[in-house]
């Protein structure tokens, strides 16, 4: 499933106990508001959903700019997109998910000192390890 196509079955979701509005009715350009009839008790359900599927933290200051259900689609990439290089080591290329080789190297998983720095190669400074 897309991002949009979830994003469309979680605003869908929201909507389960009146069920006038199906996933398959809701286009990207439709605005939360006044299209969908979100009210602010529903965005927060809706960004709550959100950052529970995707897994990501959705600020306030964010929510504030959605306007349409474009809008949301576009938030999620970005953050998602974010995500993905925030948790690549820049010097071992190592992951959150796949780190076997600091695991190998100092028997413990390494944790993030900075976006892009495993604590294997940078110190908690984010300064480079001299012996990394
Ligand atoms: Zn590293
Ligand atoms: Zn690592």
């Amino acid at each position: 499933m897309s991002v949009e196509e979830k994003v469309k079955k979680i605003i869908e979701e929201l909507w389960r106990d009146t069920n006038t509005v199906g996933a398959e009715d809701i286009t990207a350009d439709m605005t939360l508001c006044n299209s969908l009839g979100l009210d602010s008790l529903d965005m927060v359900e809706m960004v709550m959903k959100l950052e529970d599927e995707f897994d990501i933290v959705i600020k306030d200051e964010v929510v504030d700019e959605f306007e349409t259900v474009a809008d949301v689609v576009f938030c999620i990439n970005a953050i998602q997109k974010k995500k993905e290089t925030d948790r690549v080591c820049e010097k071992c290329g190592c992951t959150e998910n796949d780190c076997s080789e600091c695991i190998a190297a100092q028997n413990e998983p390494c944790y993030w000192v900075a976006p892009g720095k495993c604590s294997r190669c940078f110190d908690e400074n984010g300064n480079l390890k001299a012996n990394s």
